[in-house]
Order: C-alpha cells, then sequence, then structure tokens
C-alpha cells in the first residue's frame, strides 16, 4: 500500500465522523470495531436530502433521476447519475452499449453540436475556449446496465448492520458539509485492502505489501459506494506522468499505442519478481503454488472483467495480434476451405485484416471488406450483403484505431449469426474506454492486449466461446499442453491450457489482473463519462483550428483524434508537439485502408484515456495554433 493510501486507510476512525459532525449535534455512535457508522451516515445524508426545499421520503437508490434533489450541489451536475438506481437485470441492447461509451441518449456529433457556447480564457493558449464539462464531480452513467449497484443509503450493510448500537435521532440537521465529510469517509473505506481489515481496529492493521485496493466483488457485497472518479487523483497513480520531455511536463495523447501504468501495476509485477516467482503447474513447491495462483487469479480477473462464463475461455496470448493468428491458423484452419468468406471491414487494424489475407491465400477463401461511410461508421446495409452461407467468419473491430469509430458490434454479431458465421470482436481499442461483456455481444471470439488497458506489454487475451473453443485444434505444440505424451501420440488438454504452450509470461499475466483490478475500481462507466465530455471539448477546440481536418467524425467514438493539418506534414506536426513534451502517434497507425478511404496516407493522432485532462488538450491546441500562426 502507498503512503497515501494508507493514510486514508488509517483515517478511518470514529472521530472523523465527530470532527465533521461537531458537538452541537451531538456525537454520533462510534462503531466498536473502529470504523465509521455507516447507517448513522446514511441517516444523516437522509436527514439532509429531506430537509432540502420540495423533498419528502428516504433517499434510496431506487429512487428515479426525476426525484433526485436538484439542489444537492455535493454530488456534482449529475447527482442522479450518481444514485438513480441502474437495471442490472437485463442484457444491455446495443444502445447501452454506446451508451456506455458515454453516447447516452444523443449522439456524439449532436453532443459536440451543443456544446456549451459560452467560452473561458485557456490558461494555455491564451485564446478562448468553449466552457469544459464540470471537473472532479461524482460521474457514472447510471443509465448504463453495467453501472454497479450503487448503495440505498437506507440500507443495512449486511458487515456491520448486525454489531452496531441504535442509531439515536440527530440533535440537528446536517449541513452540506457534514453529507460530504460523511460520504468522503464512507468511500475511504475503499481503501481498505480487504473485507476482514475491517474488522480490526485501525491501529491493528497491517499495510499490505503491495497497493492492492479492495477488490470491486468484495465492493460489491459490501454495497460501499465506489470512488468518486477525480482525475487529478487519478493522475497521481500513474508515475510517469511526473516525467518531463524537453523540459516540459509529459502529455501522453497516445494512448491508442498503448497506456501508461498506474503505480499499483508495476508494484504488483515487482512483488511477483520479490517474492512469488516461479514458472507454474509444475513443480510440488510453495512458490510454484503461489506463481501458479497468481496466474489463475488473473485468469478470473479477466473473466470477470470480460463477462465470460468461465475462467476455460480466456487464453493468455502475447496481444491481440497473437490472438487473431492464433484463431486464424486454429479455429480458421480447421473450418475455412476453398470459396469460403472471410467478412472485415474497411477500418480494420492490420492485425486484423493480414492474418485473415495469410488464411485466404492458403486456403483459396475469399476476404470481403465492409465499407464505411464519410465519418468512418461501417455502413450496415453493405455490411448484410456481403454475408451468405458462404460467410465462415466476420471480424471486425469494436473501435477503429484510427478513426476512434464505435462500431456497432451487437448488431453485427445477430446478422452474422444469422448465416451462420462465427465473430470475433477485436477489442484492443475498446476495453479501456468502455465495458465489455462478450455475453451480451454473443461473439464467438473476443480479443485485446493488456498494455492498451493500463497493463504491461507482452500479454493478451483470447476469449473463446466453449464449443468454439474445443472446435480448435492446437496451434503451437510443447509442454504445458498436454496431458500425456508418448512416442505414438500426444493427449492434448482442453481450453485453455491446450492454447498456451511453454511457459507463458506468468508475472505480466499477473500484472494484468492488477490492471483490471485499478480500472473496475475507479468504474468502467466514470471512466466512460470522463472521456466523453473530454472527447467533446476536443473535437470543438480542434474545429476552431484553420485548416484542420477531423478524419473520422462517427455519432459514436471513444479516444481517438485523427486529424490533418493544411500546409503540414504529419510527422512536422507530431515533431511540434514533441517539443512540447505532447506525445501523439503520426503515422499510418497499421490501418493504412482505413485512412485511405479518407484520402490520406497518414494522419496525426491523438488519443485520450482516463488519466488525460483539460490542460491536456488546452496543451496540444496551444501548439497547433501556434504552428498556424507562425505559417501565416
Ligand atoms: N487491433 C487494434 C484495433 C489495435 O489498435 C491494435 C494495436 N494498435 C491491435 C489490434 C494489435 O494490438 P497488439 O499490437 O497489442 O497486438
Amino acid at each position: 500500500m502507498s503512503t497515501s493510501d494508507q493514510d486514508k486507510a488509517e483515517s478511518v476512525s470514529p472521530l472523523m465522523v465527530q470532527d465533521a459532525v461537531g458537538n452541537a449535534r451531538g456525537v454520533l455512535p462510534s462503531a466498536p470495531t473502529g470504523v465509521p457508522d455507516v447507517a448513522a451516515l446514511a441517516q444523516m445524508a437522509n436527514e439532509f436530502f429531506r430537509a432540502l426545499p420540495g423533498q419528502a421520503g428516504q433517499f434510496t437508490g431506487a429512487q428515479s433521476a426525476a426525484t433526485v434533489p436538484s439542489a444537492a450541489p455535493q454530488f456534482g451536475a449529475t447527482p442522479s447519475s450518481m444514485f438513480a438506481a441502474p437495471s442490472a437485470d437485463r442484457l444491455p441492447s446495443e444502445a447501452d452499449v454506446h451508451r456506455l461509451s458515454g453516447g447516452s441518449a444523443s449522439s456524439y456529433q449532436s453532443e459536440v453540436a451543443a456544446a456549451p457556447a459560452a467560452m473561458n480564457v485557456s490558461p494555455y493558449s491564451g485564446t478562448e475556449v468553449p466552457q469544459r464539462a464540470a471537473q472532479n464531480t461524482p460521474i457514472g452513467n447510471a443509465d448504463s446496465p453495467f453501472a454497479p449497484p450503487m448503495p440505498s443509503f437506507d440500507a443495512s450493510f449486511p458487515l456491520f448492520g448486525a454489531e452496531f448500537p441504535a442509531i439515536p435521532r440527530m440533535a440537528a440537521l446536517p449541513t452540506e458539509d457534514d453529507v460530504r465529510a460523511a460520504l468522503n469517509s464512507v468511500s475511504s473505506l475503499y481503501f481498505l485492502e480487504d473485507a476482514g481489515a475491517l474488522s480490526k481496529p485501525a491501529t491493528a492493521r497491517t499495510a499490505p505489501p503491495i497497493a492492492a485496493r479492495i477488490s470491486p466483488s468484495v465492493l460489491q457485497d459490501l454495497q460501499l459506494p465506489r470512488k468518486q472518479f477525480d482525475v487529478n487523483s487519478v493522475r497521481r497513480d500513474f508515475p510517469i506522468l511526473q516525467e518531463q520531455v524537453n523540459g516540459k511536463p509529459l502529455i501522453w495523447l497516445d494512448n491508442a499505442a498503448t497506456t501508461q501504468k498506474p503505480q499499483s501495476v508495476i508494484d504488483r509485477i515487482s512483488y511477483f519478481y520479490e517474492h512469488e516467482n516461479s514458472n507454474i503447474h509444475r513443480a510440488a513447491h510453495e512458490l510454484a503454488a503461489k506463481a501458479t495462483d497468481a496466474y489463475e487469479n488473473a485468469r478470473e480477473k479477466v473473466a470477470r472483467f470480460l463477462n465470460a462464463s468461465s475462467v476455460n475461455e480466456i487464453v493468455f496470448v502475447r496481444g491481440a495480434t497473437e490472438a487473431i493468428n492464433l484463431v486464424a491458423k486454429s479455429w480458421g484452419r480447421r473450418h475455412i476451405g476453398k470459396d469460403d468468406e472471410i467478412v472485415i471491414s474497411w477500418i480494420e487494424h492490420h492485425a486484423n485484416i493480414v492474418p485473415w489475407q495469410m488464411l485466404a491465400a492458403e486456403t483459396g477463401a475469399r476476404l470481403r471488406v465492409a465499407p464505411v461511410d464519410d465519418d468512418g461508421q461501417i455502413l450496415l446495409d453493405e455490411f448484410e450483403k456481403l454475408l451468405s452461407p458462404r460467410t465462415r467468419l466476420v471480424s471486425v473491430t469494436q473501435v477503429s484505431n484510427a478513426l476512434g469509430t464505435i462500431t456497432p458490434t451487437r448488431q453485427i454479431v445477430q446478422m452474422a449469426h444469422r448465416y451462420g458465421a462465427r465473430v470475433l470482436v477485436d477489442g484492443a481499442q475498446s476495453v479501456s474506454h468502455m465495458s465489455t461483456d462478450v455475453q451480451a455481444l454473443d461473439c464467438d471470439f473476443f480479443v485485446f492486449s493488456g498494455h492498451k488497458v493500463f497493463g504491461p506489454t507482452g500479454i493478451g487475451v483470447l476469449y473463446g466461446k466453449p464449443d468454439a473453443l474445443a472446435d480448435s485444434p492446437p496451434w503451437q505444440g510443447g509442454g504445458n499442453m498436454i496431458v500425456d505424451v508418448t512416442f505414438e501420440k500426444t493427449i492434448y488438454h482442453a481450453a485453455p491450457a491446450r492454447f498456451e504452450a511453454g511457459t507463458g509470461n506468468i508475472a505480466d499475466a499477473v500484472g494484468l489482473g492488477a490492471a483490471i483490478d485499478y480500472v473496475e475500481q475507479l468504474g468502467m462507466e466514470n471512466i466512460a463519462r470522463h472521456e466523453h465530455d473530454l472527447l467533446i471539448y476536443a473535437t470543438k477546440l480542434l474545429q476552431t483550428i484553420p485548416g484542420l481536418r477531423l478524419i473520422g467524425t462517427a455519432k459514436e467514438k471513444a479516444s481517438v483524434l485523427s486529424f490533418v493539418l493544411e500546409g503540414f506534414r504529419t510527422e512536422e506536426v507530431g515533431a511540434a508537439l514533441n517539443r512540447e513534451g505532447i506525445a501523439v502517434r503520426s503515422g499510418h497507425h497499421c490501418a493504412q485502408p482505413a485512412l485511405r478511404r479518407f484520402g490520406v496516407e497518414t494522419s496525426v493522432r491523438p488519443s485520450l484515456a482516463l488519466y488525460n485532462h483539460y490542460e491536456d488538450v488546452d496543451a496540444l491546441i496551444a501548439v497547433l495554433r501556434k504552428l498556424k500562426n507562425t505559417a501565416a
């Protein structure tokens, strides 16, 4: 646990609550175990909300957005999103999935158009910029079926309920500050490593060896609120953001290429090598058991992250590229033959083009490509026309790395399945920006790379439906993947081991598990909302730069802002940004057909992630303006 986390954990004490409430209101009962009395805090929150003008009744998680107190400034501009009950008991629709990207009911484009007309002066560019969305407010898309269950503030907290003394009525109504302090103290519980720690007095808690955080599953059991999304505190989790580049603070806007790593991931990998390192599954000794547990535990985290129904559906590979090659060489070679067809889209990464070309060349199959419109959106009608009983496989990206388009993956899967084709979804660019639910998507394969979701390089995942994996022969032979070997015959394991020949990337799989913990702790719906606001802000500003052409203007987008600037080669723009410490990609982004569709060979591609803030965008815009001004 880092010092600051430890501080937070240690600061959970009854005194904190008493200080916040004050003697004038009477002293709240303190929990015998040294943790704040959550029920009392809940009551305090209810007292407060009831006292607001026009409010009656309890403030519970089941309250609809319409009845949430309109004047609850301590919860930021969108209190309803914090507290309206999510409907977690149904499968998400395509609209839900899109909403998760922050798209909400209105489209990305219309939101850009409707972004506030009011202007502020940017501290970076000194020019007028559109007003930003409120920062550092609790956010979350409560409409999302994936939204975490928010606690009812009258709910009894299972862990504490029985042990606590009856709650006395408070002597006076709590103030706004009281409620804020109370809720903060509740959310600081979040930093405790495990549920067991909650029942120990603060002084008896020992710091865990690494900066582990309470796991979301434990959190759900406890029904504690998620930590509020605060971009400044998120930034402190990423040590590399303290780096200077060319004498300027690093601004990392190359997230589509790779993401930076939080301290908890770095610590987890170090801890593995310091305390657990061993090969797995083989030796009967302590470290082998520890390493195996850590590795398999990471597989469980991945399964939960993707909402797979079993750990056996999760194969560890090197990355998205290797996962696609695995499917092509294993499932593909068995199921795709002469005159069969593989359908992809025009906006695929080379990793989702070349393996299929290779397979087609080998088998005599044909590659068909679904076109996109001028905004970079897949033309679904045209896509459907390509489907036929000859279609064996459809392979599409969920988010385009060159344009940012979020594709209608669920609809594509449904259409393809009507023709009996399997579907692979390339999640390399989606997993860090939106929740993934492979069961809701109903895809047959799903692939992603750990390094794009704040995990290490060299580790990635292939998810496969059980029948699809069972129908795929091993693609590499060696140790680990066998049940028995004689010179005459080898018996293979079932999935996933049959696809994990040799010693895998054990430590980085464990690191990926820590990365998943990290994003789950922040809440994907909160991340999506933050990035969505930032994307709209950045788009609006980029559109004010003369001669700048955005490449990729789909209604539903995530993260990516591809553009070309009249009068400048894309490398020149990249170099100018680099001089100011700003990292963006300029080039073809391994998606040449996608860019050529828009008549360009290369583009400049800033791409956003959860730790980017408005200042990053302002700095980007300032450099682009300067570049234009000096050329004029
Ligand atoms: N698909 C997409 C959409 C990507 O953006 C990338 C990486 N840029 C890949 C696949 C390949 O990922 P990796 O290089 O990590 O295997």
